[in-house]
């Protein structure tokens, strides 16, 4: 049977996520920031927490970790490049590992840059992809720790993947996000049609995630780094798709 998945808004615009399999009871939270927001999931669920898994060491996604495994009996996986910047993992674990969650499979993936050891997780069967701080909505977290080299080659690798995925971020940013990269492709329809609808999904009290992650290798800046019109849009069209990355992430940080 399929994931059952709880969305919920966390402190101001951080997004939580509940996984569910029924038929083993399991639950795993995508994350760990909010505990008051977490708690009150978990109750309107109804499932009881039994893994949690990390993307990044940030305080608004791991600062619940010790106070969630005083209350209940749950497995912290998280990034082993990480370290101990992560406390109280019972499990690490690095690209290319295959976890499983009561009988669904997870891949670790790389998306370092915004912190050098930021992992995602992909369940290849039911196309889900967990993104964390790495890549939003139309845009991509900030560069706090990696290289632009690093954070591109890892961005890049995601358009392997296939179209038909379904991507959960960590942040509700898509509709600064759709601004800025309407900024750099002014003229794509399909991208206004997107910055519409985040509006229309916004005003109606709704989340624009999950996102599609086709979409996203068609619309989002930060996947298209080696795309003619974005570089062409960028004034850099003999540059070097990361030397366009590393501009547009500037000039994000500057919009
Ligand atoms: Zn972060
Ligand atoms: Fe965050």
């Amino acid at each position: 049977m399929s994931i059952k998945i709880e969305i919920f808004l966390a402190y101001k615009d951080n997004f939580g996520y509940l996984l569910h399999d029924e038929e083993s009871g399991a639950s795993a939270l995508i994350d760990a920031g909010d505990e008051k927001a977490i708690l009150a999931a978990l109750k309107r669920t109804g499932w009881e927490l039994t893994d949690i898994f990390i993307t990044h060491h940030h305080l608004d996604h791991t600062d619940a970790i010790a106070s969630l495994k005083k209350k209940f009996n749950v497995k912290v996986t998280s990034s082993l490049a990480e370290g101990d910047k992560i406390p109280l993992s019972d499990r690490k674990v690095s690209a290319g590992e295959k976890i499983n969650f009561a009988g669904h499979e997870f891949y670790v993936i790389n998306l370092r840059g915004h912190t050098n050891g930021h992992i995602g997780y992909y369940n290849e069967k039911e196309g889900l992809l967990f993104t964390g701080d790495a890549l939003f909505s139309l845009g991509c977290g900030r560069m706090f720790e990696g290289t632009a080299e690093i954070m591109w080659r890892d961005l890049a690798a995601l358009r392997e993947l296939p179209d038909n995925i379904l991507v959960y971020c960590g942040h509700e940013y898509s509709l600064a996000n759709a601004q800025f990269a309407l900024s750099v492709d002014p003229h794509n329809e399909k991208l206004k049609k997107r910055e519409q609808q985040i509006r229309n999904q916004l005003a109606a009290g709704k989340f624009t995630i999950p996102t599609n992650l086709g979409e996203e290798k068609a619309l989002n800046p930060f996947l298209r780094a080696d795309d003619p019109i974005i570089k062409a849009n960028m004034g850099m069209e003999n540059a070097s798709p990361t030397k366009v990355f590393a501009a547009l992430r500037k000039a994000k940080d500057n919009f």
